[in-house]
């Protein structure tokens, strides 16, 4: 079912959602858009091209997060608050839902369920917003998606101009739209002429098919150093990806607080084993390994792509590395090899 949801009352359903729900929506700060509590007082940030920079993914996995308190002397662990009302996400782009299914597979895994991830994507709401003119850095084409996909989704918006269609896709979702008007045929047929235009605007960033295998074969390989020269190691290619999920847990004993804070195979002392070896000591195996990741290890463990081509990577490295650019090379560089 489709229904018409007018931009001039967005914050007001919203508002109204917040009774039963912990609503966020993205909200412009300085310069770019982040995922924000909804108050009523604020605007809703729908007008711009590109995501929001920090991923959705730590409004269910905080980029801090305390998984429990600890009184040593009594020698008693007290569990860390529990949410008191389910989460509803408004306006996420559909890369950032098809990672929050990637991340539910490792998160909530037949072999191991994560408590903190389940107790906040347990009964949550996720509404998408469609991307009718995917910015030049954005490649989810490429690697399965599709600026209108509805993987993750409950519901997905449509800009019309002075409204947004709403896709319902779950009865969930049904519940929170039935009251608005339905959506007559000329605009169901003016919302597939937008979703097919944007499809065909993104043009294959690369080669995806046999990409896996040109990797492995390489894994030994020189081309490694060449790309990764002017790596600097920051990090924020992976801090902002919305599938990287690697964490590193501590014990603040002052606070008396175990937590668990984000971390990053592009850091060099992630690697560091307590003997003083490090197997990835510099910045050519650390970046092996995201690409490697995401292009061959999701592969053997799920059968996808770690990797929904939002362009975060694209956007924020500071010397420009471009992940895009880096495939194809590889893949270049493999076709060097075979024909040696
Ligand atoms: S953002 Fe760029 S410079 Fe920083 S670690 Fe990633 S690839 Fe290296
Ligand atoms: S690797 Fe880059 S483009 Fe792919 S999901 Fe992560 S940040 Fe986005």
């Amino acid at each position: 079912m489709m229904y018409i949801l007018e931009k001039k009352k967005v914050e007001q359903v919203l508002s109204a959602w917040n009774k039963a729900f912990d609503v966020y929506a993205p909200q412009k700060v300085e310069n770019y858009t982040q995922f924000l509590p909804f108050e009523k007082t604020k605007t809703v940030a729908l007008n711009h091209a590109h995501n929001t920079r920090y991923p959705p993914k730590a409004l269910f996995f905080p980029q801090s997060e305390i998984m429990l308190k600890y009184n040593s002397r009594l020698g008693r662990f007290e569990e860390s608050g529990s949410k008191t009302k389910p989460m509803l996400i408004f306006g996420v782009r559909p890369c950032d839902a098809m990672a929050f299914s990637l991340m539910d597979t490792v998160f909530l895994s037949e072999d191991y369920v994560d408590p903190y991830w389940k107790a906040k994507r347990e009964d949550s709401i996720v509404i998408g917003f469609g991307c009718s003119t995917p910015p030049q850095t954005c490649f989810c084409t490429t690697v399965g998606g599709a600026p209108f996909s509805h993987t993750g989704l409950d519901a997905i918006l449509t800009d019309l101009d002075k409204a947004f269609s709403v896709q319902v896709l779950t009865n969930k979702a049904e519940n929170l739209f039935k009251n608005l008007p339905p959506a007559t045929e000329d605009q169901i047929n003016e919302v597939k002429k937008i979703q097919r235009k944007a499809t065909e605007s993104m043009a294959p960033a690369f080669q995806t098919s046999g990409l896996k295998q040109k990797l492995d074969l390489i894994f030994e390989s020189p081309y490694w150093e060449t790309i990764a020269e002017s790596c600097l190691g920051c990090g924020i290619c992976t801090y902002l990806c919305p599938t990287c999920f690697c964490f590193d847990i501590v014990d603040e004993i002052q606070r008396k607080e175990r937590i668990r804070n984000w971390d990053t195979c592009m850091f060099r002392i992630y690697s560091q084993e307590a003997s003083g070896h490090n197997p990835r000591p510099s910045n050519k195996e650390r970046t092996r390994q995201r690409l490697m990741h995401k292009y061959s290890y999701w592969l053997d463990h799920i059968g996808e792509i770690g990797c929904t081509g939002c362009g975060r990577c694209v956007c924020y490295c500071p010397v420009g590395l471009d992940i895009r650019a880096m495939l194809q090379t590889a893949s270049e560089y493999e076709s060097e090899v075979a024909r040696a």
